[in-house]
């Protein structure tokens, strides 16, 4: 009984903090500008596996409260997903990671693409394409160099207007991608409906790939499912050379994870890939 107020408390707490500070981030000289408001974006590098090499980063949002200090996505993106506060928060996210891959390109830094994170909530809206074709032309950025990762739940919402949505981003040039792939209560048929250009396999398949013989199958299953649809796989949380070496095996393009690199700041891509072509 105490836990649950406690908890309730805690989530009311969060709720106002979260609208104070994307307010304040609204409200700031620049409204993009990171720090401010406390929230910050660092990058994961996405990585060829054969030949290796840069694909593309992900933008990863962090937030850093004056009195909790960092704040876990896992805890501030679903609660702002259920107080209405996430089309902001994914807007600022768009915005800030477009802008920070023309700086890259501006100084030379290598960046081939970008992946964002978008909730299903803010494909309802509508608007997303519109704003990401502007942002992408403010920022000289080509539709193909974008990619967005999508989880399997907003494919199974019947949202027309989601629908409409993925078409228009498809038509641009985006690249949308399947988040947690394997995770959802998917029927795969949607993979047929929508023009969906890449799966990312599901951490939770990665994890003990190298552990649990079990698990090979399945990697091997969906990597198969991408090749059947033209599809680019991505593997996610690889954070061990055994698993590296076997997802290479079975073919698996691309890899994201601790055994490559961290989330990091946007100023530190530059060293972690000067650091890599030494290697
Ligand atoms: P995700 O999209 O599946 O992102 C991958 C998460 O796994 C990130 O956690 C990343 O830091 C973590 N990770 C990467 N490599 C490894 C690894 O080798 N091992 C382990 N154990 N973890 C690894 P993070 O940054 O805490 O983000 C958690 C989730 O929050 C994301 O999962 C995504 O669903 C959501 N999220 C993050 N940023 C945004 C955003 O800007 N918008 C929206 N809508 N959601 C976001
Ligand atoms: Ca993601
Ligand atoms: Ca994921
Ligand atoms: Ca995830």
């Amino acid at each position: 009984r105490r836990d649950m107020n406690e908890q309730a408390v805690r989530r009311l707490e969060m709720e106002a903090a979260l609208r104070e500070a994307l307010d304040r981030q609204a409200a700031g000289p620049r409204g993009d500008a990171e720090g401010e408001a406390g929230f910050e974006l660092h990058y994961q590098p996405q990585v060829r596996l054969n030949p290796y090499g840069l694909h593309r980063v992900e933008a990863l949002v962090r937030w850093t409260h004056p009195r909790w200090g960092a704040v876990s996505p896992m805890e501030f993106v679903p609660l702002a997903e259920e107080c209405g506060l996430i089309d902001r928060l994914d807007s600022w996210v768009l915005e800030t990671s477009v802008a920070q891959l023309g700086r890259w390109r501006a100084a030379g830094v290598p960046v081939p693409g970008l992946a964002v994170n978008v909730s299903a909530v803010r494909f309802a809206r509508g608007d997303l394409p519109d704003q990401v074709r502007s942002v992408l032309a403010a920022n000289g950025i080509p539709a193909a160099d974008l990619t967005l990762e999508i989880t399997e739940r907003l494919m199974m919402t019947e949202e027309v207007g989601a629908h409409d949505a993925l078409d228009a981003l498809h038509a641009l040039g985006v690249t949308l991608s399947i988040d947690d792939f394997g995770t959802g209560y998917s029927s795969l048929s949607y993979l047929k409906r929508f023009p969906v250009g890449e799966l990312k396999i599901d951490r939770s398949f990665v994890k003990e790939l190298d552990i649990d013989a079990a698990n090979r199958p399945l990697v091997r299953a969906i990597i198969q499912i991408g090749e059947a649809l033209g599809l680019t796989i991505v593997a996610e949380g690889v954070e061990r050379e055994a698993q590296h070496r076997m997802l290479e095996a079975e073919g698996c393009a691309i890899g994201q994870g601790y055994r490559f690199a961290r989330p990091m700041p946007a100023a530190a891509l530059a060293d972690w890939l000067a650091a890599e072509g030494r290697q």
